[in-house]
């Protein structure tokens, strides 16, 4: 069944970030489940159906994965396959519940404050967290 998302912003999971309600319906019948949205004509217009977002698991090399779907480790990205290291912009309900995007999820955080306290190593040629 393919994923459709709700924007009526009473079904929203995470109402600061503004990210709707995901879920999955047969193609004849896409009514949300929380708010009901679909029913009517003017209502459908909250739902917008989901492309398929696989999850690509993250390397050491900050913004390159390791072009192949959490869900299928058989199934390389391109060609058809879309993928993503940006949690928040992946579909695949299949990708989300594997261990290796709960783990990645897990180890993501916001930027805080000290953060942004870094100094510059000239002779490295590089950025590195502040000393001390
Ligand atoms: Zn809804
Ligand atoms: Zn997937």
């Amino acid at each position: 069944m393919p994923t459709f998302r709700c924007h009526n912003p009473k079904c929203a999971t995470d109402p600061q970030k503004g990210i709707g309600f995901d879920f999955e319906a047969p193609v004849t019948a896409i009514v949300c489940p929380k708010c009901g949205a679909g029913k009517t004509a003017r209502s459908a217009a909250l739902i917008v159906k989901l492309a398929v977002i696989h999850f690509d698991p993250p390397t050491d090399i900050h913004g390159i994965g390791q072009n192949f779907a959490a869900c299928n480790p058989e199934k390389p990205i391109g060609k058809g396959c879309r993928g993503t290291g940006v949690h928040d912009a992946v579909t695949c309900a299949a990708c989300r519940a594997t261990e290796l995007f709960q783990a990645s999820y897990a180890a993501s955080r916001p930027m805080e404050g000290e953060d942004y306290e870094v100094e510059f190593d000239p002779r490295e040629g590089r950025i590195m967290p502040k000393a001390g």
